[in-house]
């Protein structure tokens, strides 16, 4: 029975996981991340690996015939050890990335950029780049309106933390933005429809959209931009 790995913690990670048929041995793997995860179909291995040299460990130990790095679009780090580890224990690997968004917004490499840009587009800002992103927001004269899963470590006094998982709706994302006066929205471009909602309030209300571009994916590793075009891959 051919065993497949998903990297996850993303929508589309657990919708491989329910999808693949029962000829298949799945395991999908968190990073631990999320205090209480929604917990993919089938099993189930949750915490890092120890870089690219544990995950080439595991790829062997396993009998991994195939991975599927199906993490979010800014899982970066996981996403270049999938590729190193894979070359080294010669396990195909295939990248799951939905498309971004199609907005155009102000993009910016990075969310130092986003921070640096900030001013001069308002002062109260609507922050949905995790949790983990907050400590590059430190103006003390902006007012953060900071959407996540988990609560952050340290909250400054300008932070307001609504925890949140959403699915979100357009109408529901307009009112959050009326009630917290938002003049600009920070977003990564994740992509997916989970998440396009708060684009379409923010055109709906006229305000202006700081979308941080994803990092590139691994030259020469394969790219789905679907689970549908992962299992057309791996069955046929
Ligand atoms: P990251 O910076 O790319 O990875 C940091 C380390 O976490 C990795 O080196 C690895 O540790 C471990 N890790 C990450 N994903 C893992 C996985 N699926 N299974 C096992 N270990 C994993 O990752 P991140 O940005 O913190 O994201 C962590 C998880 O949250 C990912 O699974 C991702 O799909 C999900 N997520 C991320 C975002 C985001 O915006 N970054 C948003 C939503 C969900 P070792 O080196 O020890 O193996």
């Amino acid at each position: 029975m051919p065993t497949l790995l998903i990297l996850g913690g993303t929508g589309e990670a657990r919708r491989l996981a329910s999808v693949l048929p029962p000829t298949y041995r799945v395991i999908s793997s968190l990073a631990g991340r999320v205090a209480d995860p929604v917990l993919p179909a089938g099993e189930v291995r949750i915490g890092g690996f120890g870089g690219p040299a544990g995950l080439a460990a595991y790829l062997r130990a396993e009998r991994i015939d195939t991975v599927v790095d199906a993490t979010h679009p800014f899982a970066a780090q996981i996403s270049a050890n999938a590729a190193l580890a894979c070359a080294e224990a010669h396990v195909p690997l295939i990248v799951l990335r939905r498309p971004g968004y199609a907005v155009a917004g102000h993009r910016v490499p990075s969310l130092e950029a986003a921070a640096e840009l900030l001013p001069s587009l308002g002062r109260r800002v609507f922050l949905t780049t995790g949790r983990q992103s907050i400590g590059h927001f430190r103006d003390p004269g902006t007012h953060y309106l900071l959407r996540c899963v988990d609560e952050p470590d340290e909250v400054p006094s300008n932070v307001d933390v609504i925890r949140d998982r959403g699915p979100f709706t357009v109408d529901g994302e307009v009112a959050l933005m009326r009630e917290h006066a938002i003049e600009v929205l920070v977003t990564k471009d994740s992509g997916g429809d989970m998440t396009a909602a708060k684009l379409e309030a923010a055109e709906r209300l006229g305000i202006p959209v700081v979308v941080v571009d994803r990092p590139p994916v691994t030259p020469g590793v394969p790219v789905c931009a679907s689970v549908e075009e992962v299992t057309a891959r791996l069955i046929g």
